[in-house]
């Protein structure tokens, strides 16, 4: 296995966080988690953050202008050369359309887009009781994760919250914006050969195993 490049695709909910977490540990890649990164902006009302506030809110898109700047300042800052986990962007055409330009850049081509799969019901499940730590971005589930229930993370010890966008009303809007916008891009990067579906129904571990073949990897 050599240099990881990749990007997560599929719906809020399936499970991209979580995988790209371990990929970046296992790969000692870059991630770059574009809803975490805007979510610290807000909590810190930088000037990226009092942009991104009203979009996030309501969930919807933050202008791909905006994001296109944004990844392309993370990927030519940080050291990428043992490659990028690019978890949540692209999420339009335009912005894959910015992507491409931007690898040219740092010298690095795509290899996968791995698209995480799974039904509404799964989805909605997994978002309404998702807890992530202020501090480290680190997920929890207060179902399937005893871990959870400590109330604290624990790789940090940071306060586990709910997002505000993560509560039942707004998780319906969630799905049509990404029907409507992000899921285009699975014909996008399968016409370029570089889409690996992978069904994200079963635990963690089951969708790991998945992931790893899906790069030929060994699930170790
Ligand atoms: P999820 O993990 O539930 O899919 P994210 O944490 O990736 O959600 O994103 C949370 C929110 O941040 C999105 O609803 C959107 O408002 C904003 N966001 C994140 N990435 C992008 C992006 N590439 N383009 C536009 N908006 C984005
Ligand atoms: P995404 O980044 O696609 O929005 P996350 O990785 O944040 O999704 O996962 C959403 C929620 O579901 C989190 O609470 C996470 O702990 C939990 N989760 C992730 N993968 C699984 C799985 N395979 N089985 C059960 N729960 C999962
Ligand atoms: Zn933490």
């Amino acid at each position: 296995m050599g240099v990881l490049r990749v990007v997560f695709l599929g719906p809020p909910g399936a499970g991209k966080g979580t995988q790209a977490k371990f990929l970046e540990q296992k790969f000692g890649a870059c991630l770059v988690g574009t809803g975490e990164i805007l979510r610290k902006a807000v909590r810190e009302r930088s000037p990226l953050g009092r942009k991104a506030v009203q979009y996030l809110d309501r969930g919807d898109l933050v202008p791909d202008h905006v994001m296109v700047k944004l990844v392309a300042e993370r990927l030519r800052a940080r050291d990428c050369q043992s490659g990028f986990i690019l978890d949540g962007f692209p999420r339009t055409i335009a912005q894959a359309d910015g992507l491409e330009p931007m690898l040219k850049d740092i010298g690095l081509a795509l290899d996968s887009a791995l698209c995480i799969q799974a039904p509404n019901e799964v989805i909605i499940q997994r978002l309404s009781g998702r807890r992530t730590c202020k501090v480290c971005g680190s997920l929890y589930h207060v179902v399937f994760d005893p871990l959870a229930r400590a109330g604290k993370c624990d790789r940090c010890g940071g306060e586990l919250y709910q997002r505000e966008d993560d509560r039942e009303e707004m998780i319906a809007a969630r799905l049509r914006v990404y029907e409507s916008q992000t899921a285009p891009l699975k014909e996008y990067y399968c016409r370029r050969g570089l889409l690996k579906e992978i069904d994200g129904v079963g635990n963690v571990e089951e969708v790991r195993n998945r992931v790893f073949r899906a790069l030929g990897a060994v699930a170790t």
